[in-house]
């Protein structure tokens, strides 16, 4: 990790390595101002020894503003905003404030205004039309950038971000899709530059020359008719004309459909961004997106792709990242898996940031450190699936003696259905974490033990157990529909872990969370894969049109048959949209508001809800999707016998990973 740790500069500013923390919306903020939440959240990622901190956004005036956001509009905040660069400095870490006006990204739910923007165009991301700013306007908002970058100087940042990306206010003023003024501010993309060139020197002029200067930008819109890496170029020479410091290359805006943070965004896939804007400055370039491990990140330095390495959401899951990396312990770092779920999904819900695999984030405060147990006891964990897992991990920190039975050959439960669709095999990088951190603590994973409550309660008379917690996961569920005489009806389960294969012709019956990825898992077996297409597109210049089909939708018609309406419900907003397309592209069917009224030989029928028709959908092979309901037999079998017995997880009610995840730390804890 020699490139990783080797001491950097940004404009005045000497840092000790080259991992920077980009900024994530976390919503600790309610009222605006700093809280403990945030500062110990930020320590802790000091202390795990990134190199810079950026915050944010940390909002510069109040009608550009979003929920739960850091306030940086008043002096007010300034002793507040002290407090969270102290406790960051005396860890190590140098920090700066993101300056953000989200323009028309900014919804009235929480301004209590009509947001603005250069032209009154609707935004997809609210739903709202904002007002044209006036000329004035536009002057006072350039003059709230400035002040606040001098409030950031005054109480103790080493420098300021200015966010003009993601099809926030500045990006919206770049874009010819949302500015279509005729004053100065906009037309060719000279003028469009204008108003963001503006804030960068009325900053400038407000902080002094020495004061540095980041300003965020998108390495391409990913928005048609948008700014690309050329013009995204143009502005960055120019804002370095201006005195900027360092850019910060970020992908695309919110309202474009093409997928940036989701799990199947291979590791490194946008580091080409940063590298189009490194080509034309001579500042340095900090790449983000989906860079999640040392390995990567140093890649990222060694080839010249970048100077800095922008990391977020590892950083949420593993705040020990970059000393981990630095003493060469990264297979110990625990890794962020992309899945969204505590981090984006949070967001889009108005909840604050937590993360799938890491239960203290965010309530490093409120949880303080975990504390040894003050009495060791011998613990019993039935299942090792995440929630056995992690409660097992947390307990043996804390210094009891577990012992986990698992039924199958293997640990990791669920994760290997949720990894099992293309796209989402890091849920499998979790499990591996578990299991390592397990066993370096001593836990003993004792595989294919059938546990019976007579073969538990034995062990505890014994004296081999004195608590035993039960996490035995959950099991499909069978609907109560007609099955016709020799029809195999399939468990996704079993064909997501590949134990029963399909024909050609699917349907899934279900359309939740586990009927998507089933869907998307059998389509993608119909298509052919990245080494089979790399041989055929050399071997074969011109594609045919059959080439194209296998690649794009594959062997398999697929329907997915839903009750109620919506397909997907289930997922989380930053994942779900990305998956429904995949679906569309796959050809999948899908078909919601349909009931299923009986499997037969020739298909399945079912009856819609609009018009209450019946229509036989044909099938070679039927896949049930319909949920999964606790296996906690062994719990009801044992709580009147037993008296430290409990459950976790699935066992005790099926669950999203994030919160049986987080019920196995807190019972780990007690
Ligand atoms: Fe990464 Fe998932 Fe944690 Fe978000 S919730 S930081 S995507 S592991």
């Amino acid at each position: 990790m020699s490139m990783l740790f080797s001491p950097a500069q940004i404009g005045t500013l000497q840092l000790r390595n080259r991992i920077v923390m980009t900024p994530m919306h976390l919503g600790y903020t309610p009222m605006g101002e700093v809280t403990d939440q945030l500062v110990e959240f930020y320590r802790a990622r000091a202390r795990g020894g990134v190199g810079l901190i950026i915050v944010g956004g940390c909002g510069i005036d109040r009608i550009g503003n979003a929920f739960g956001m850091t306030q940086i509009d008043d002096d007010a905040y300034i002793p507040g905003l002290r407090r969270l660069v102290e406790a960051v400095h005396a860890e190590g870490a140098k920090i700066v404030p993101q300056l953000y006006q989200a323009g028309r990204y900014a919804h009235s739910a929480f301004t209590g205004k009509p947001s603005v923007a250069p032209s009154a165009i609707p935004s997809r991301l609210t739903g709202q039309t904002p007002e044209e700013l006036t000329e004035e306007k536009i002057q006072e908002i350039i003059a709230s950038f400035a002040q606040a970058a001098q409030r950031a100087k005054t109480a103790g940042f080493d420098g300021v971000e200015i966010l003009a990306s993601a099809g926030y206010l500045i990006s919206q003023f770049l874009s010819p899709v949302t500015n279509k003024r005729t004053d100065r501010y906009g037309g060719d993309l000279q003028a469009r530059m204008t108003f963001g060139l503006e804030v960068a020197q009325a900053v400038r002029e407000a902080v002094g020359p020495e004061f540095p200067i980041i300003v965020r930008v998108a390495g391409n819109d990913f928005v048609p008719g948008s700014n690309t890496n050329a013009e995204s170029r143009i502005f960055c020479q120019a804002l370095e004309k201006a005195g900027v410091n360092a850019l910060n290359v970020t992908g695309g805006w919110h309202e474009t459909q093409v997928p940036q943070l989701t799990m199947n965004v291979p590791p490194g896939a946008y580091t080409y961004l940063a590298h189009g804007i490194r080509q034309a400055v001579s500042i340095p370039v900090i790449s983000c997106n989906r860079i999640n491990t040392p390995e990567l990140a140093e890649s990222v330095l060694a080839e010249g792709l970048a100077d800095f390495v922008g990391l977020a959401r590892p950083l949420l899951a593993d705040p020990e990242f970059p000393n981990k990396a630095h003493k060469g312990d990264s297979s110990n770092i625990r890794p962020c898996i992309g899945c969204n779920q505590g981090c984006l999904d949070s967001v889009f819900r108005l909840r604050p940031v937590s993360c799938l695999v890491n239960a203290e984030a965010g309530r490093e405060a409120e949880l303080g450190p975990l504390a040894p147990a003050s009495q060791p006891q011998k613990i019993l964990v039935i299942g090792a699936g995440s929630a056995g897992l992690e409660f097992a991990r947390v307990a043996a920190l804390r210094g009891h003696k577990v012992t986990i039975w698992e039924e199958k050959d293997q640990a990791g439960g669920q994760l290997f259905l949720a990894a099992a669709p293309p796209g989402r095999k890091d849920f499998l990088y979790f499990g591996d974490y578990l299991r390592k951190a397990c066993n370096e603590l001593g836990v003993k994973i004792e595989y294919q033990v059938q546990a019976t409550p007579g073969k538990i309660l034995e062990a505890v008379e014994k004296g081999d157990f004195e608590k035993v917690v039960i996490a035995a996961g959950a099991r499909p569920l069978n609907p109560a529909i007609k099955i016709e005489e020799g029809v195999e009806v399939l468990q996704a389960w079993d064909v997501l872990l590949g134990y029963k294969k399909t024909g050609s012709n699917v349907v899934i019956v279900g359309g939740g969370a586990v009927g998507v990825d089933t869907a998307l898992y059998l389509a993608e077996a119909g298509t052919i894969n990245s080494e089979t297409l790399k041989f055929l597109m050399e071997q074969h210049a011109e594609t045919d049109e059959e080439l194209h089909r296998l690649l794009t939708q594959g062997r398999k018609r697929i329907t997915v048959l839903e009750m109620v309406k919506g397909i997907g419900r289930d997922i989380g907003a930053s994942t779900r949209w990305s998956m429904l397309a995949d679906l569309k592209r796959r050809n999948v069917t899908c078909l919601d508001k349909h009931t299923v009224l009986e499997i037969r030989k020739d298909g399945v029928v079912a009856e819609s809800a609009a018009d209450g028709q019946q229509k036989i959908i044909p099938a070679d092979s039927v896949v049930l999707a319909v949920g999964s309901g606790s296996r906690n037999e062994l719990y009801e079998a044992l709580k009147d016998k037993l008296e430290a017995v409990s459950v976790i997880g699935d066992a005790a009610k099926p669950r999203k990973v994030l919160d049986a995840v987080y019920e196995a730390y807190l019972e780990g804890r007690k």
